[in-house]
């Protein structure tokens, strides 16, 4: 099964978050941006994966089209591992995180697609687990002001939520947070690296009447881990981190310097579905918790919640909270009752709504290679 032909997509969707946008971590937040890449094959099947995201997408197109797609033209799509073994070599000194490797991630989970079509299994199921409904938790963006955050908490209590996360730095703000959503709600917080190891250790003790379910990311700068885990050592919040994290290795660090309760490598940063699986067992050999870090909405989603359904059934999954005025997979994806269905069709589960991708493509698809 010959790899004929790889297309990249990227779109633009606007969203509401029901306040002005309030920017962070270098983005505005008034729309997201996803990378879409199908990769194709003479056999007719074809699969979807996507690459890490956001503002960085046009780079990471860039180096998909120019650098990485061509040389898994007329390769064989059924040959993944050794495949994609042979890709992180060859590809190594462009780096082992940044765009191309978020290319090679985007065609690995478009090869487990295909993978699970020709097998007529769902990921889930590839992976030792089945597809199963999954608790949500809201995952919402930075709002800042004590009341906008109240109100956001309310809005995400009314559409059913009983898990949310939070990305605030402000103690004022999780405080209101957590006093419009009651005692007895679950409630995280993602801070996003903005403090000194001194600063983390001093936070996380005020928070802790707060009733935290994880601090995540606490400590600039995100590859500290010595530091990271002077903070776990110092608070009773479990400490979460690891969507920055850049390979096995990183996690390896991670783990061996006792700086984690909960792991959270991101499937479409990090090289892919089996990368993502490789981590999940190192966890588990350091009692450390596996979480999906899934800030995004298009076929790395569908990976996260495959990946989740196998190896984090019972913990809560991570589901950006923002009214996106258009999904590629429609309602398949919104939850009901803060809860979630991982689709149980072969790969992915789900096809994107091509007429979608086109009303909010940006440009015109880049093609390599030709058709199937
Ligand atoms: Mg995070």
């Amino acid at each position: 099964m010959k790899i004929t032909s790889i297309e990249i997509h990227l779109i633009r969707v606007p969203f509401d978050m029901g306040a002005a946008p309030r920017a962070f971590a270098g983005m505005a937040w008034t729309s997201v941006d996803s990378l879409f890449v199908r990769v194709s094959t003479d056999e007719g099947l074809d699969g979807w994966g996507e690459g890490w995201g956001h503002v960085a997408c046009p780079a990471t197109s860039a180096a998909l089209s120019g650098i990485v797609a061509p040389a898994f033209i007329g390769r064989d799509a059924g040959d993944r591992a050794a495949l994609m073994l042979e890709m992180q070599r060859r590809f190594h000194l462009h780096g082992r995180t940044g765009p191309v490797a978020y290319a090679l991630g985007a065609v690995e989970i478009a090869l487990w697609d295909i993978a699970g079509k020709a097998a007529g299994l769902p990921i889930a199921t590839l992976l030792g687990g089945r597809p199963r409904e999954l608790q949500a938790y809201a995952s919402l963006l930075r709002y800042s002001e004590p009341p906008l955050v109240a109100a956001a908490v309310e809005r995400a209590r009314d559409q059913g939520f009983r898990h949310l996360k939070l990305h605030e730095e402000r103690l004022d703000a999780v405080t209101a947070a957590r006093e419009a959503a009651g005692p007895s709600t679950w409630l995280a917080l993602d801070t996003n690296c903005p403090w000194s190891v001194s600063q983390a250790i001093e936070q996380a003790r005020a928070l802790e009447p707060l009733g935290l379910a994880w601090l995540e990311e606490p400590v600039w700068p995100p590859e500290d881990r010595r530091g990271l885990a002077r903070v776990r050592a110092a608070t009773r919040i479990p400490i979460a981190a690891g969507e920055n994290a850049m390979s096995l290795h990183d996690f390896q660090g991670l783990f061996e310097a006792g700086a984690l309760d909960i792991c959270q490598p991101s499937v479409i940063k990090f090289g892919g579905i089996a990368a993502v699986a490789e981590v999940v067992a190192l966890a588990k050999a350091h009692s450390v918790d596996y979480e999906p870090h899934c800030f995004y909405f298009g076929p790395g989603y569908l990976a996260s919640l495959h990946l989740a359904a196998a190896f984090a059934p019972d913990l809560p999954f991570e589901l950006f909270f923002g009214d996106l005025e258009a999904s590629p997979y429609h309602d398949a994806v919104r939850a009901r009752s803060g809860r979630l269905g991982v689709p149980a069709g072969p790969g992915l589960g789900l096809e994107p709504d091509m007429d979608v991708i086109r009303r909010y493509r940006l440009g015109d698809a880049v093609v390599v290679g030709g058709s199937s």
